[in-house]
Formats: C-alpha cells, structure tokens, sequence
C-alpha cells in the first residue's frame, strides 16, 4: 500500500539514536545542552499545549494540537535525568527524553474520568506553565505532527511496559531500568528484558462491495470497527486473520495481504492492516468476543464517513481502522 506509512503514528524519520543508549556521559552532555527538551508523562498521558483558558471557557470543544516541552532546568525534573527515557534526536538536532511523574496526585481527580472510552478530563499540574495539561493521547493523535505522534507514542509505550514489568520475568526479583529505558535488568539473575510489542491484526475483510465490521461491548453506541485479535505464538498474520475472522463472526476468509501497520500504545500493541477476501457472508457471531458484526456496503460506508447514517458512527480517528476503510472508499489500498 503505497500510503501505508501516511497512517497515524506512521512514523516521522525520528533518530532514536540507540547507539547513545549505553554511553551515560554522551547523555548526560545532551540533558544538560541547552538543545535539549522533555515530555512529561503522567498515567500515560503527556503534556500538552491546552488552548488558552479563554478559548476553554467558550468552546469547551476545542482540544489541544500540540505536545507541551520543557527544559532540563525546570524543577519539575531536578534530579530526574537517570529515571528519562531517552527517545531520540529530532529532525530540528533537538535531544528529547520523557520523564514519567505518575506518582503525582492530583486534587480532586476523577479517577472514572480516565477510564472512559474517551477520557476528556485535563490535569493541570500547578508547577507547570500555564495552559498546559496532561491529554489522554488518543483524543489527539490524528492532529499531532508526525514527529510529536512518534515521540508520544513511544514515551507512553515504554513506560506502560516500566509499569507493567517491574520484576524479573525469570527469577521475580524487582528489576532496574537500564539503556536510558531500553531495557531493564535483574540485579538477582542478570536477565535482560527488552520492551515489548504485541502482535495485533486487524482486518478489512470484504466481500464484494461489502465490507465486514463489528462492534463490541461498551463502545460508543452505533460504532462499528475492523475486527482485530492478538497473533498468537507460532501462528502468522495471515492465519491470524483468518482464525480471529472466523471465531468472531463465523465468516471464512481466503486470501490475505498486508497493507499498513500503527504502533499502538494502549499499552503496547502493533497493528497489522491486513485485507482478507470472504469466502461468503454468513454471520455467526461469538458473543463472549463480540456484540455485532454486520456487513456494510461502500455506498453505506461513505455515508457512516460523511456523518449522516442513522444507526453506525465510524471507528475513532486517528485508528488504522478509520485509515483503511477511508482508502477502501477511496480506491487507494493499491
Ligand atoms: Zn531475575
């Protein structure tokens, strides 16, 4: 697929520099330049630029565009270098690392906020700059620069794996963080442990003019999605789509072929966009995996994407399912 790298999260060209990642002194010399910048990170949310307090108050709908940096010499990160996460050196020869300040409390948080399906609620921590909060990264992907996309969705990725692997796989001692967040290390057993990335695929299965989609319990009423499922150990993206396809839906899927992948960091995943060719449109839904599957034909689907079908609502922007079944409407998966 000639677009595939177009996708959201597709990928900036960002330097991740790893060769620096073991050389303690190189990283010391770009956290204390002047040309060095930080994102922040909270539970997985990063700073950003909000609009401004006035524009929030007219038109509670405006959402932020942008990552909020800031610099080494800020106390929010006095002393914080050796926990950073070094991500790389952007395309404007700045240095960037991301601090995780999950441990911080904020007064009166709606902790049911954050576990929406979309979280809209905004942290504003009162030590930093004005008009910054932290902004769950899925309500603004589709509107970050390709750079800032990468570079949040990597901060937020591996420290969601810091979280989730604080002690050795092997042995169950408490681990250490190691190769500026690349790695962590058993002080126990020596193991290495590298951050994962979880296999995902998610399918544009048609038949004919129809595409197949479903939804699952407690989305948003009336969205529908690409079915997706996690590869499973020994098995390949193909044979993954077709078992997740059939145990879904019942439906038989014949040929498959790759058409773009997304970094996923909710928390770890990598999507696969895989199209798979229907062998007929039966539907037998599996209940414990999902609510509804339907097929949709192109003409229905272009009114979903235009916002004036009555009963379906179209997957999340920004999602490689909105991507793909934008180019299936416009002709462009080749
Ligand atoms: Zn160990």
């Amino acid at each position: 697929m000639r677009q595939a790298e177009q996708v959201t999260f597709g990928g900036s060209g960002l330097d991740r520099a790893a060769h620096l990642r073991d050389d303690p002194a190189a990283l010391a010399a770009l956290w204390e330049g002047g040309n060095c910048r930080i994102l922040l990170i909270w539970r997985g949310k990063p700073l950003c630029a909000l609009p401004s307090e006035v524009a929030v108050a007219s038109d509670s709908a405006i959402v932020p565009e942008a990552l909020a940096w800031i610099r080494p010499d800020h106390p929010m990160v006095t002393g914080a270098a050796a926990g950073a996460v070094f991500l790389g050196i952007c395309t404007a020869g700045r240095a960037r690392f991301s601090v995780d300040i999950s441990d911080w409390q904020p007064d009166n948080l709606d902790d049911t906020a954050l576990l929406g399906f979309v979280d809209s609620s905004e942290q504003r921590h009162p030590d930093l700059p004005q008009g910054t909060g932290f902004v769950e990264l899925r309500r603004i992907m589709a509107q970050l620069s390709r750079e800032d996309a990468e570079l949040a969705a990597t901060a937020r990725a591996v420290f969601g794996w810091h979280h989730s692997h604080g002690y050795c796989a092997c042995c169950g001692a408490k681990s250490d963080m190691a190769q500026a967040g690349w790695q962590r290390v058993c002080p126990s057993c020596d193991a290495a442990h590298f951050p994962r990335t979880d296999p995902v695929v998610i399918m544009l299965i048609t038949h004919g003019d129809a595409v197949l989609v479903g939804r699952s319990p407690g989305w948003p009423e009336g969205m529908y999605s690409l079915l997706a499922g996690f590869v499973e150990p020994g098995e390949t993206l193909e044979a993954a789509v077709r078992r997740e396809t059939a145990e879904e839906t019942g439906v038989e899927v014949g040929a498959v072929s790759y058409l773009s992948s997304q970094p996923w960091p909710f928390p770890m995943s990598l999507m696969f966009g895989c199209a798979g060719e229907a062998l007929g449109r039966e539907i037998t839904i599996d209940p414990k995996e999902i609510e509804d599957a339907i097929w949709v034909s192109r003409q229905d689907m272009m009114t979903v994407f235009e916002g004036e079908h009555p009963d379906i609502r179209q997957p999340r922007k920004g999602a490689i399912a909105h991507f793909l079944l934008q180019n299936w409407l416009a002709d462009t998966l080749d």
